[in-house]
């Protein structure tokens, strides 16, 4: 009984100092800044993360390819099989390329990332913090937890209210033994089907957000029906869906009429693989993975709906094949690529501003 009155006093304690220095603001790994300050924003990448525990094994007669080092003459091959080849998942070895490429991100324009690694898959925010002082881009550290495959026996065993009270922590004092703090829960992990890990994880979650008021985003599991069932666990347990964000919808809900009924459930919408093409999808061979060309056209159609308040886009890298170092597209490929073209499709300047402005500034100011 004490332990609960403790408890609660504890949060009360959170929600006052919420309320006096987290509302209105935007919180990056080098503190709170005003939502005027973001610019262009990515709601969804990644720095530095470590990708081994989805290693696939590569199509029978090219093992050999895994271990071999990266070079032009495997450049095509590594686009197709990117999670077959161990170096390639090593993102975390690449903090100088990506450096540079945040430079060059800030020059053609960008001006905030929204760094989505979770616990799991090696959060490094100490490094997010330099990255982030060497370049003056704005970066958001994600709190919470990846899919179960990379749950801890430890995780595995906390109660919801456990696990709120880890994700609250995060975002309230700072994470992982620093002082730096998170400013968006997620992305939060999910798979098809749903685990019960990733289940009490999804309640924790929205009952952190209903005490923050902060921006949530999602990893839906790679099945259409994932999304859905995914926002009526979090209404159940009070999440505030409006400024949750649904990543990965470009290889997740194909159906327009099954997009549209989506939609209207009222979170954001992420088409964030931009640069991401191939022929077989290793992680679901089901999946007919889109072009930027289809990204487009399926942005336009949302935007042509009426949802141009509730589309925002990315690139997730998270494998070293997807920076220039390596031939990749590198974290300025909307900017400098994809902008273009969707002015060439007829999407205004003014609804992509929404898109790269706006949105992201709605969704990431917490409430
Ligand atoms: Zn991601």
């Amino acid at each position: 009984m004490l332990c609960d009155v403790q408890g609660h006093i504890h949060f009360l304690r959170i929600k006052i100092r919420k309320m006096v220095s987290l509302k209105g603001k935007v919180q990056t790994v080098l503190g709170l800044i005003e939502p005027s300050q973001l610019g262009f924003t990515m709601t969804h990448e990644h720095l530095t993360m470590n990708y081994s525990c989805c290693y696939y094994p590569p199509p029978s007669g090219q093992e050999a390819l895994s271990d071999q080092p990266i070079e032009m003459k495997n450049l095509f091959w590594l686009k197709q099989n990117p999670y077959s080849h161990k170096e390639n998942l090593l993102l975390c070895q690449e903090t100088d390329a990506v450096r540079e490429e945040l430079l060059r991100y800030k020059a053609a324009g960008g001006g905030t990332i929204v760094e989505n690694t979770t616990t799991g898959i090696k959060r490094d925010l100490k490094m997010l913090k330099q990255l982030s002082e060497e370049t003056g881009v704005h970066v958001i550290a994600g709190a919470g937890f990846y899919v179960d495959a990379t749950h801890s026996t430890e995780t595995r065993a906390m109660s919801v209210e456990q696990l709120t009270e880890v994700i609250v922590n995060e975002v309230i004092n700072g994470a992982d033994g620093t002082n730096i703090k998170c400013g968006v829960i997620g992305e939060i992990g999910c798979s098809w089907p749903l685990t019960e890990s990733e289940n009490k994880v999804l309640q924790a979650t929205a009952h952190a957000q209903s005490q923050l008021g902060c921006p949530v985003i999602i990893h839906p599991g790679r099945h259409s029906d994932s999304p859905f069932q995914i926002i009526r666990i979090m209404q159940e347990a009070g999440a505030d869906i409006s400024k949750t964000v649904m990543s990965h919808m470009d290889r997740t809900i194909f159906d327009e009429k099954k997009l549209l009924e989506f939609a209207k459930l009222g979170c954001y919408l992420e088409y964030d693989l931009f640069g991401t093409e191939f022929i077989f999808y290793q992680m679901n061979p089901e999946i007919d993975m889109p072009s930027d060309n289809e990204r487009i056209l399926r942005v336009r159609m949302l935007i042509d709906e009426g949802y141009e308040d509730k589309v925002v886009v990315a690139h997730d890298i998270h494998t070293k094949n997807r920076l220039k170092k390596y031939g990749g597209h590198g974290y300025s490929h909307i900017l400098e690529n994809i902008v273009p073209k969707m002015l060439v499709r007829g999407i205004s300047q003014n609804k992509i501003d929404k898109l790269l402005i706006e949105n992201p500034k709605q969704w990431l100011t917490f409430k």
